[in-house]
């Protein structure tokens, strides 16, 4: 089981290290697209599949040769229960957490979202589209990470992202704190700095 968002460093680390090491002898490997770890894979030149809504940012390898579920189709989950990805965060939260999120004025314009899902939309509503939201957004990160020539520049970006990410999660967790609410916890951004960074370095000596 790999879980990016729970894992310590070393095994997200060893992960990509095989992925590297399967790729150079020609093994070609696909990997599973896990959240903002799937954008280090992407960055990396490591082909992927999408693990989908609900599996954002953990999957489990053993799943892959049981028979897909329709577990990850928003459409289908309660209402509550969705789950929504805020790309400034990096992160998938529950719905209640993000209408809370949005819910304050402080916050709200950081998460605009000038895409096709959301343009001329009402954020409040963002949950009853997150599925094409989460779609719309993963494509367009894709794409960003992919207008970079070289692994180490597109490292460097998301290394940047994932920084501004970090120090928006600081502000969500003190204002949500400050209105006596548990916020949600973000250490996996800190988790996923240190695999860059010790990634790069992988990546550099390939
Ligand atoms: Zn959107």
């Amino acid at each position: 089981m790999l879980s990016p968002t729970r894992d310590r460093v070393d095994k997200p680390v060893a992960y990509v290290r095989f992925l590297l090491a399967a790729q150079r002898i020609g093994i070609p490997v696909l990997a599973g697209r896990v959240g903002a770890f799937g954008l280090i894979l992407e960055a990396l030149g490591i082909a992927m599949f999408d693990s989908g809504l609900g599996q954002a940012e953990g999957f489990n390898l053993a799943s892959l040769n049981r028979r897909k579920t329709v577990r990850g189709d928003s459409s289908s989950a309660p209402q509550g229960s969705r789950r929504i990805y805020l790309r400034p965060l990096k992160t998938t939260l529950p719905s209640g957490m993000v209408e809370r999120i949005l819910g304050e004025r402080g916050l709200r314009s950081s998460f605009a979202c000038a895409l096709e899902c959301c343009r001329w939309r009402d954020q409040q509503d963002l949950g009853e589209r997150c599925r094409e939201h989460y779609l719309r957004v993963r494509q367009d990160e894709v794409a960003q990470v992919g207008r970079q020539p070289t692994s180490s520049m597109r490292l460097s970006d998301l290394h940047n992202d994932l920084t501004e990410a970090r120090e928006l999660a600081l502000v969500v967790v003190r204002t949500l704190r400050h209105r006596g609410h548990e916020p949600p916890r973000f250490d996996h951004l800190d988790r996923w700095l240190a695999v860059i960074a010790t990634v790069t370095e992988l990546a550099a000596a390939a």
